[in-house]
C-alpha cells in the first residue's frame, strides 16, 4: 500500500494537494489490490525507494515540487493527481493490457506502455483525449 508519506516524502505542498494525493492514491491502491488478487502476485517494492513508487529516494516518482524540471511542466505530478509505479518487467502495464476496464472502474488514466519502459504512470486527471491510456 502506498502512503501520502511515499508519495509526498519531505516535499512542502498546499494542504488542498493532500486530498488530491489521498484520491489517487485510494484509486490505485485498490487497482494494485486488484492486480494481487487475480495474479497471485505483489507488484514489486523499488529497492531504492522502499515503496512501489518508482525513480530515486525522493525523486519525482511521486510528487514534484513546482520547480521540478522532469516530465512536463503542466505534469499532474505537482498537483497531487499523478504517480509513476515501479513495474521492472511491465507486469502492470501487461495486466491493464489484458484488463482495461480496470482504469475505468478505478478511474485512473495511464501512459501508453511504450512511453514508460519499466514503470507506470497513473493519473486520477483526465487527459484532453479523455482516453484511459494516452500518449504523453
Ligand atoms: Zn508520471
Amino acid at each position: 500500500m502506498i502512503t501520502l508519506q511515499d508519495y509526498f516524502g519531505d516535499k512542502p505542498h498546499p494542504t488542498e494537494y493532500n486530498l488530491n494525493a489521498l484520491t489517487l492514491l485510494y484509486r490505485v491502491n485498490n487497482l494494485i489490490a486488484a492486480y494481487t488478487t487475480d495474479t497471485g502476485k505483489m507488484p514489486e517494492i523499488n529497492p531504492i525507494t522502499g515503496s512501489q513508487v518508482s525513480g530515486s529516494k525522493g525523486g519525482d516518482g511521486g510528487f514534484r515540487l513546482p520547480t521540478s524540471t522532469t516530465g512536463s511542466s503542466k505534469s499532474a505530478h505537482k498537483l497531487g493527481m499523478a504517480i509513476d509505479l515501479y513495474d521492472h518487467g511491465e507486469h502492470l502495464d501487461k495486466w491493464l493490457d489484458a484488463k482495461p476496464d480496470a482504469l475505468i472502474k478505478y478511474d485512473l488514466y495511464r501512459e501508453e506502455p511504450a512511453s514508460t519502459v519499466n514503470w507506470l504512470h497513473l493519473s486520477s486527471r483526465k487527459p484532453l483525449s479523455g482516453k484511459r491510456t494516452f500518449k504523453p
